[in-house]
Protein backbone atom coordinates (compact mmCIF):
# COMPACT_ATOMS: atom_id res chain seq x y z
CA UNK A 1 0.00 0.00 0.00
CA UNK A 2 0.96 2.98 -1.14
CA UNK A 3 0.66 5.81 1.77
CA UNK A 4 -1.47 8.81 1.19
CA UNK A 5 0.29 11.03 3.86
CA UNK A 6 -1.75 14.25 3.15
CA UNK A 7 -5.30 12.56 3.53
CA UNK A 8 -3.20 10.70 7.11
CA UNK A 9 -2.27 14.86 7.65
CA UNK A 10 -5.69 16.05 7.40
CA UNK A 11 -6.25 13.25 10.48
CA UNK A 12 -3.54 15.81 12.77
CA UNK A 13 -5.51 18.75 12.98
CA UNK A 14 -2.23 20.30 14.78
CA UNK A 15 -0.06 19.36 11.72
CA UNK A 16 -1.82 22.15 9.89
CA UNK A 17 -0.77 24.80 12.75
CA UNK A 18 2.31 27.78 12.54
CA UNK A 19 4.39 28.37 14.71
CA UNK A 20 6.27 32.20 14.75
CA UNK A 21 4.48 32.14 11.50
CA UNK A 22 6.24 29.68 10.22
CA UNK A 23 4.43 25.82 9.29
CA UNK A 24 5.20 23.79 11.97
CA UNK A 25 7.41 20.66 11.16
CA UNK A 26 6.96 18.32 14.04
CA UNK A 27 10.03 16.21 14.76
CA UNK A 28 9.89 15.10 18.36
CA UNK A 29 7.96 12.41 17.70
CA UNK A 30 10.04 10.14 19.94
CA UNK A 31 9.28 12.84 23.40
CA UNK A 32 5.12 12.08 22.26
CA UNK A 33 3.08 11.87 18.78
CA UNK A 34 0.14 13.78 17.91
CA UNK A 35 -3.36 12.77 18.16
CA UNK A 36 -5.60 11.95 15.23
CA UNK A 37 -9.02 13.55 15.11
CA UNK A 38 -10.26 10.22 15.75
CA UNK A 39 -8.69 9.91 19.35
CA UNK A 40 -9.33 13.22 20.51
CA UNK A 41 -13.37 13.01 19.64
CA UNK A 42 -13.63 9.45 21.58
CA UNK A 43 -12.35 11.34 24.54
CA UNK A 44 -14.91 13.95 24.30
CA UNK A 45 -17.23 11.42 23.33
CA UNK A 46 -16.45 8.77 25.71
CA UNK A 47 -17.38 11.86 28.27
CA UNK A 48 -20.56 13.25 27.49
CA UNK A 49 -22.16 9.47 26.62
CA UNK A 50 -20.82 6.37 28.78
CA UNK A 51 -19.31 8.36 31.20
CA UNK A 52 -19.57 6.19 34.69
CA UNK A 53 -16.46 4.38 37.14
CA UNK A 54 -15.92 0.71 35.80
CA UNK A 55 -16.34 -2.27 37.55
CA UNK A 56 -18.48 -1.33 40.45
CA UNK A 57 -21.49 -0.50 39.34
CA UNK A 58 -24.87 -2.32 38.59
CA UNK A 59 -26.30 0.29 36.78
CA UNK A 60 -26.49 0.73 32.53
CA UNK A 61 -23.81 3.23 32.12
CA UNK A 62 -20.87 1.49 34.94
CA UNK A 63 -21.79 -1.06 32.64
CA UNK A 64 -21.45 -0.27 29.49
CA UNK A 65 -18.38 1.89 30.76
CA UNK A 66 -16.71 -1.18 31.85
CA UNK A 67 -17.29 -3.07 28.73
CA UNK A 68 -15.56 0.09 26.71
CA UNK A 69 -12.98 -0.56 29.50
CA UNK A 70 -12.31 -4.15 28.92
CA UNK A 71 -12.80 -4.15 25.29
CA UNK A 72 -9.57 -1.82 25.10
CA UNK A 73 -8.15 -4.35 27.10
CA UNK A 74 -8.52 -7.24 24.58
CA UNK A 75 -7.53 -4.30 21.37
CA UNK A 76 -4.33 -4.10 23.44
CA UNK A 77 -3.83 -8.16 23.99
CA UNK A 78 -4.32 -8.05 20.13
CA UNK A 79 -2.26 -5.44 19.20
CA UNK A 80 0.83 -6.83 20.78
CA UNK A 81 -0.35 -10.54 20.65
CA UNK A 82 -0.46 -11.45 24.22
CA UNK A 83 -2.10 -14.90 25.06
CA UNK A 84 -4.35 -13.18 27.43
CA UNK A 85 -6.31 -10.01 28.77
CA UNK A 86 -4.95 -11.41 32.32
CA UNK A 87 -1.30 -10.12 30.76
CA UNK A 88 -2.22 -6.33 30.13
CA UNK A 89 -1.82 -3.86 32.75
CA UNK A 90 -3.17 -0.49 32.65
CA UNK A 91 -0.71 1.71 34.42
CA UNK A 92 0.02 5.73 33.89
CA UNK A 93 3.06 4.59 31.09
CA UNK A 94 6.15 3.28 30.21
CA UNK A 95 8.08 4.56 33.32
CA UNK A 96 5.02 3.52 36.01
CA UNK A 97 5.17 0.15 34.10
CA UNK A 98 8.84 -0.71 34.92
CA UNK A 99 8.68 1.28 38.20
CA UNK A 100 5.53 -1.59 39.08
CA UNK A 101 7.87 -4.51 37.92
CA UNK A 102 11.03 -2.77 40.10
CA UNK A 103 9.18 -2.58 42.82
CA UNK A 104 7.39 -6.09 42.99
CA UNK A 105 9.83 -7.76 41.37
CA UNK A 106 12.68 -6.70 43.77
CA UNK A 107 10.48 -6.96 47.02
CA UNK A 108 10.01 -10.89 46.10
CA UNK A 109 12.79 -11.70 43.99
CA UNK A 110 15.84 -10.32 44.82
CA UNK A 111 18.03 -10.49 47.48
CA UNK A 112 21.65 -8.97 48.87
CA UNK A 113 24.30 -9.88 45.82
CA UNK A 114 21.90 -10.69 43.42
CA UNK A 115 22.42 -9.12 39.77
CA UNK A 116 19.78 -6.92 37.23
CA UNK A 117 21.15 -6.35 33.96
CA UNK A 118 20.77 -3.23 31.73
CA UNK A 119 22.32 -1.77 29.30
CA UNK A 120 24.04 1.43 28.44
CA UNK A 121 21.64 3.09 26.16
CA UNK A 122 18.67 2.84 29.02
CA UNK A 123 16.55 5.94 29.22
CA UNK A 124 16.12 6.97 32.88
CA UNK A 125 13.25 5.25 33.49
CA UNK A 126 15.07 1.61 32.95
CA UNK A 127 17.83 2.41 35.06
CA UNK A 128 16.75 4.86 38.42
CA UNK A 129 13.14 2.43 39.19
CA UNK A 130 16.09 -0.59 39.46
CA UNK A 131 18.69 2.02 41.49
CA UNK A 132 15.82 2.81 44.05
CA UNK A 133 15.01 -0.65 44.50
CA UNK A 134 19.10 -1.77 44.36
CA UNK A 135 19.45 0.32 47.69
CA UNK A 136 16.73 -0.91 49.46
CA UNK A 137 17.42 -4.79 48.68
CA UNK A 138 21.38 -4.92 48.09
CA UNK A 139 21.17 -6.46 44.25
CA UNK A 140 23.88 -4.71 42.31
CA UNK A 141 23.54 -3.87 38.18
CA UNK A 142 25.37 -4.40 35.44
CA UNK A 143 25.67 -2.65 32.28
CA UNK A 144 25.73 -4.19 28.56
CA UNK A 145 28.22 -2.21 26.59
CA UNK A 146 28.10 -1.24 23.17
CA UNK A 147 30.69 -0.31 19.89
CA UNK A 148 30.48 3.13 18.06
CA UNK A 149 27.67 2.41 16.08
CA UNK A 150 25.61 2.13 19.26
CA UNK A 151 25.39 -1.48 19.04
CA UNK A 152 24.88 -3.59 22.02
CA UNK A 153 27.92 -5.74 22.65
CA UNK A 154 26.56 -9.49 22.46
CA UNK A 155 29.72 -10.66 23.27
CA UNK A 156 30.19 -8.56 26.39
CA UNK A 157 26.23 -9.37 27.52
CA UNK A 158 26.70 -13.07 27.76
CA UNK A 159 29.73 -12.50 29.94
CA UNK A 160 27.60 -10.39 32.50
CA UNK A 161 25.82 -13.26 33.64
CA UNK A 162 26.46 -15.20 36.58
CA UNK A 163 24.43 -17.62 39.03
CA UNK A 164 23.20 -14.17 40.53
CA UNK A 165 21.94 -12.67 37.28
CA UNK A 166 18.16 -12.54 37.77
CA UNK A 167 16.83 -10.24 35.28
CA UNK A 168 17.55 -8.26 32.00
CA UNK A 169 15.81 -5.01 31.39
CA UNK A 170 16.43 -3.25 28.26
CA UNK A 171 15.31 -0.94 25.74
CA UNK A 172 13.98 -2.22 22.42
CA UNK A 173 14.49 1.14 20.24
CA UNK A 174 17.29 3.35 21.45
CA UNK A 175 15.25 7.02 21.90
CA UNK A 176 18.59 8.81 21.58
CA UNK A 177 20.43 6.39 18.58
CA UNK A 178 17.26 5.09 17.11
CA UNK A 179 19.23 1.76 17.30
CA UNK A 180 16.32 -1.76 16.89
CA UNK A 181 18.00 -4.00 19.44
CA UNK A 182 18.22 -7.79 18.62
CA UNK A 183 15.54 -8.01 20.97
CA UNK A 184 14.84 -11.38 20.77
CA UNK A 185 18.49 -13.23 20.33
CA UNK A 186 19.03 -10.92 23.94
CA UNK A 187 15.86 -12.04 25.11
CA UNK A 188 16.65 -16.13 23.90
CA UNK A 189 20.78 -15.64 25.73
CA UNK A 190 18.95 -14.37 28.90
CA UNK A 191 16.10 -17.54 29.14
CA UNK A 192 19.08 -19.99 28.12
CA UNK A 193 19.99 -18.92 31.72
CA UNK A 194 16.24 -19.16 32.98
CA UNK A 195 16.39 -15.13 33.78
CA UNK A 196 13.53 -13.66 32.62
CA UNK A 197 13.97 -10.00 30.51
CA UNK A 198 11.85 -6.84 30.59
CA UNK A 199 11.49 -5.18 27.80
CA UNK A 200 11.28 -0.68 27.48
CA UNK A 201 8.78 -1.33 24.48
CA UNK A 202 8.41 3.17 24.46
CA UNK A 203 9.95 3.69 21.58
CA UNK A 204 8.94 0.04 19.28
CA UNK A 205 5.49 0.05 20.09
CA UNK A 206 4.64 2.76 17.59
CA UNK A 207 6.45 2.12 14.87
CA UNK A 208 6.90 -1.97 14.13
CA UNK A 209 4.91 -4.52 14.45
CA UNK A 210 5.00 -6.44 17.79
CA UNK A 211 4.63 -9.85 18.58
CA UNK A 212 4.95 -10.65 22.73
CA UNK A 213 4.52 -14.46 21.91
CA UNK A 214 6.80 -14.15 19.07
CA UNK A 215 9.64 -12.34 21.42
CA UNK A 216 8.91 -14.36 24.29
CA UNK A 217 9.54 -11.40 26.22
CA UNK A 218 8.46 -11.75 29.77
CA UNK A 219 7.82 -8.27 30.39
CA UNK A 220 6.85 -5.25 27.76
CA UNK A 221 6.29 -1.54 28.74
CA UNK A 222 5.03 0.95 26.70
CA UNK A 223 2.85 4.34 26.33
CA UNK A 224 -0.38 5.00 24.91
CA UNK A 225 1.15 9.24 24.08
CA UNK A 226 3.77 7.95 21.67
CA UNK A 227 1.67 5.67 19.79
CA UNK A 228 -0.75 8.65 19.26
CA UNK A 229 -2.80 7.75 22.01
CA UNK A 230 -4.03 10.13 25.52
CA UNK A 231 -1.06 11.09 27.82
CA UNK A 232 -1.22 9.05 31.07
CA UNK A 233 -1.81 5.45 30.35
CA UNK A 234 0.56 3.01 29.76
CA UNK A 235 0.46 -0.78 29.58
CA UNK A 236 2.55 -3.69 31.24
CA UNK A 237 2.52 -6.79 29.36
CA UNK A 238 3.66 -9.29 31.64
CA UNK A 239 3.51 -12.88 31.10
CA UNK A 240 0.40 -14.81 33.42
CA UNK A 241 3.41 -16.67 35.25
CA UNK A 242 5.18 -13.77 36.38
CA UNK A 243 2.15 -11.77 37.38
CA UNK A 244 1.13 -14.62 39.32
CA UNK A 245 3.47 -14.85 41.86
CA UNK A 246 4.24 -11.28 41.60
CA UNK A 247 2.76 -9.66 45.01
CA UNK A 248 0.56 -6.57 44.00
CA UNK A 249 2.21 -2.99 43.00
CA UNK A 250 -0.46 -0.63 45.40
CA UNK A 251 -3.18 -1.03 47.53
CA UNK A 252 -6.73 0.48 46.72
CA UNK A 253 -10.07 -0.32 45.51
CA UNK A 254 -9.92 -2.68 42.67
CA UNK A 255 -7.05 -4.79 43.14
CA UNK A 256 -8.64 -6.58 45.87
CA UNK A 257 -11.05 -9.92 46.61
CA UNK A 258 -11.98 -9.69 50.11
CA UNK A 259 -10.48 -6.58 52.82
CA UNK A 260 -10.63 -7.13 57.20
CA UNK A 261 -8.30 -5.19 59.40
CA UNK A 262 -7.14 -9.34 59.95
CA UNK A 263 -6.53 -10.40 55.99
CA UNK A 264 -6.67 -8.73 52.89
CA UNK A 265 -7.05 -11.23 49.59
CA UNK A 266 -6.66 -9.82 46.13
CA UNK A 267 -7.95 -10.01 43.31
CA UNK A 268 -7.56 -11.99 39.74
CA UNK A 269 -5.06 -11.06 37.15
CA UNK A 270 -5.06 -8.18 35.50
CA UNK A 271 -7.00 -6.37 38.49
CA UNK A 272 -4.33 -7.71 41.24
CA UNK A 273 -2.30 -4.27 39.47
CA UNK A 274 -4.48 -1.82 39.38
CA UNK A 275 -5.26 -0.30 42.79
CA UNK A 276 -7.72 2.60 42.42
CA UNK A 277 -10.10 4.19 39.48
CA UNK A 278 -8.06 3.43 35.91
CA UNK A 279 -8.07 5.91 33.52
CA UNK A 280 -10.92 4.10 31.79
CA UNK A 281 -11.39 6.92 29.39
CA UNK A 282 -7.79 7.11 28.31
CA UNK A 283 -7.98 3.14 27.80
CA UNK A 284 -10.66 3.68 25.21
CA UNK A 285 -8.71 6.36 23.32
CA UNK A 286 -5.68 4.22 23.34
CA UNK A 287 -7.88 1.52 21.66
CA UNK A 288 -8.81 4.03 19.08
CA UNK A 289 -5.22 4.92 18.77
CA UNK A 290 -4.34 1.18 18.04
CA UNK A 291 -7.51 0.88 15.76
CA UNK A 292 -6.29 3.82 13.81
CA UNK A 293 -2.58 2.39 13.61
CA UNK A 294 -3.61 -1.23 12.25
CA UNK A 295 -5.90 0.48 10.00
CA UNK A 296 -2.76 2.32 8.49
CA UNK A 297 -0.76 -1.19 9.01
CA UNK A 298 2.00 -1.48 11.36
CA UNK A 299 4.08 -2.92 8.39
CA UNK A 300 3.43 0.31 5.86
CA UNK A 301 4.06 2.22 8.71
CA UNK A 302 7.68 0.91 9.75
CA UNK A 303 8.38 1.27 5.75
CA UNK A 304 7.05 4.71 5.32
CA UNK A 305 9.22 5.43 8.62
CA UNK A 306 12.14 3.81 7.09
CA UNK A 307 12.44 5.67 3.73
CA UNK A 308 12.23 9.19 5.53
CA UNK A 309 14.95 8.16 8.10
CA UNK A 310 17.06 6.86 5.34
CA UNK A 311 16.85 9.96 3.25
CA UNK A 312 17.12 12.27 6.24
CA UNK A 313 20.80 10.39 6.82
CA UNK A 314 21.35 11.21 3.63
CA UNK A 315 20.31 14.68 3.42
CA UNK A 316 22.04 15.46 7.10
CA UNK A 317 25.29 13.44 6.31
CA UNK A 318 25.75 15.85 3.19
CA UNK A 319 25.83 18.43 5.84
CA UNK A 320 29.77 19.85 6.32
CA UNK A 321 30.56 19.66 10.23
CA UNK A 322 27.39 17.27 11.26
CA UNK A 323 28.08 14.37 13.12
CA UNK A 324 25.30 11.20 13.65
CA UNK A 325 25.24 9.41 16.59
CA UNK A 326 23.83 6.10 16.30
CA UNK A 327 25.27 4.85 12.92
CA UNK A 328 23.80 0.92 13.07
CA UNK A 329 22.39 -0.30 9.76
CA UNK A 330 19.30 -1.92 12.33
CA UNK A 331 18.04 2.00 13.14
CA UNK A 332 14.08 2.83 13.26
CA UNK A 333 13.42 6.95 12.67
CA UNK A 334 15.17 8.35 15.26
CA UNK A 335 18.61 10.92 14.06
CA UNK A 336 20.62 12.41 16.65
CA UNK A 337 23.32 14.88 15.78
CA UNK A 338 25.82 17.68 16.50
CA UNK A 339 26.93 20.19 13.80
CA UNK A 340 30.44 21.00 14.19
CA UNK A 341 31.08 23.99 17.32
CA UNK A 342 27.29 24.39 17.34
CA UNK A 343 26.11 24.29 20.65
CA UNK A 344 23.01 21.75 20.81
CA UNK A 345 20.58 24.09 22.74
CA UNK A 346 21.41 27.02 19.95
CA UNK A 347 20.77 24.73 17.41
CA UNK A 348 17.55 23.13 18.74
CA UNK A 349 16.45 27.37 19.56
CA UNK A 350 17.08 28.27 15.77
CA UNK A 351 15.35 25.50 14.42
CA UNK A 352 12.38 26.10 16.61
CA UNK A 353 12.47 29.67 15.23
CA UNK A 354 11.95 28.63 12.02
CA UNK A 355 8.99 26.53 13.22
CA UNK A 356 10.98 23.07 13.73
CA UNK A 357 10.88 21.45 16.81
CA UNK A 358 13.36 19.03 17.54
CA UNK A 359 14.41 17.89 20.98
CA UNK A 360 17.89 19.12 22.47
CA UNK A 361 19.50 17.90 25.61
CA UNK A 362 20.36 14.49 27.39
CA UNK A 363 17.21 12.92 26.34
CA UNK A 364 16.89 11.18 29.44
CA UNK A 365 19.65 9.06 28.66
CA UNK A 366 22.89 10.21 30.51
CA UNK A 367 24.78 7.37 30.85
CA UNK A 368 24.59 6.89 27.18
CA UNK A 369 25.69 10.26 26.74
CA UNK A 370 28.92 9.98 29.36
CA UNK A 371 29.64 6.77 26.74
CA UNK A 372 29.75 8.84 23.94
CA UNK A 373 31.58 12.04 25.90
CA UNK A 374 29.02 14.44 25.00
CA UNK A 375 26.85 16.73 26.84
CA UNK A 376 23.58 16.24 24.54
CA UNK A 377 22.62 16.39 20.57
CA UNK A 378 19.82 17.69 18.55
CA UNK A 379 17.33 14.80 18.03
CA UNK A 380 14.94 14.71 15.04
CA UNK A 381 12.27 11.88 15.43
CA UNK A 382 10.03 11.02 12.72
CA UNK A 383 5.98 9.39 12.57
CA UNK A 384 4.22 8.09 9.32
CA UNK A 385 2.89 11.27 9.23
CA UNK A 386 6.35 13.03 8.22
CA UNK A 387 7.32 14.13 4.73
CA UNK A 388 10.45 14.24 2.78
CA UNK A 389 9.81 18.22 2.24
CA UNK A 390 9.89 18.44 6.24
CA UNK A 391 13.16 16.59 5.69
CA UNK A 392 14.27 19.10 3.28
CA UNK A 393 12.82 22.20 5.44
CA UNK A 394 15.38 20.32 8.35
CA UNK A 395 18.51 20.01 5.95
CA UNK A 396 17.69 23.57 4.86
CA UNK A 397 17.53 25.30 8.48
CA UNK A 398 20.49 24.02 9.38
CA UNK A 399 22.61 24.47 5.86
CA UNK A 400 21.20 28.66 7.03
CA UNK A 401 22.31 27.93 10.92
CA UNK A 402 25.93 27.31 10.12
CA UNK A 403 26.28 29.66 6.95
CA UNK A 404 24.90 32.29 10.00
CA UNK A 405 27.65 30.46 12.66
N1 LIG B 1 11.82 4.57 27.68
C1 LIG B 1 12.16 5.17 26.54
C2 LIG B 1 13.08 4.47 25.59
C3 LIG B 1 11.65 6.42 26.23
O1 LIG B 1 11.99 7.02 25.09
C4 LIG B 1 10.78 7.05 27.16
C5 LIG B 1 10.27 8.41 26.90
O2 LIG B 1 10.84 9.18 26.18
C6 LIG B 1 10.45 6.36 28.33
C7 LIG B 1 10.98 5.13 28.56
C8 LIG B 1 9.50 6.96 29.33
O3 LIG B 1 8.23 7.05 28.81
P1 LIG B 1 7.06 7.78 29.63
O4 LIG B 1 7.59 9.14 29.99
O5 LIG B 1 5.93 7.82 28.66
O6 LIG B 1 6.79 6.94 30.82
Amino acid sequence: MIMDVKAIRDDFPILGRTVYGKPLVYLDNAATTQKPRCVVEAISEAYYSVNANVHRGVHFLSQQATQLHESSRETTRKFINARSTNEIVFTRGTTESINLVASVFAQSQLHQGDEVIVSVMEHHSNIVPWQLQAQHYGFVLKVIPMNDQGELRLDEYQRLFTPRTRLVAVVHVSNVLGTINPIQTIISIAHAHQVPVLVDGAQSVPHLPIDVQALDADFYAFSAHKMYGPTGVGVLYGKEKWLDVLPPYQGGGEMISHVSFKHTTFNELPFKFEAGTPDYIGTHALACAIDYLLHIGMDNIAASEHALAEYATQQLTDIEGLRIFGTSPQKGAVLSFQVGGIHHFDLGTLLDHMGIAVRTGHHCAEPLMRRLGIEGTVRASFAFYNTFSEVDALTDAIRRIVRMF
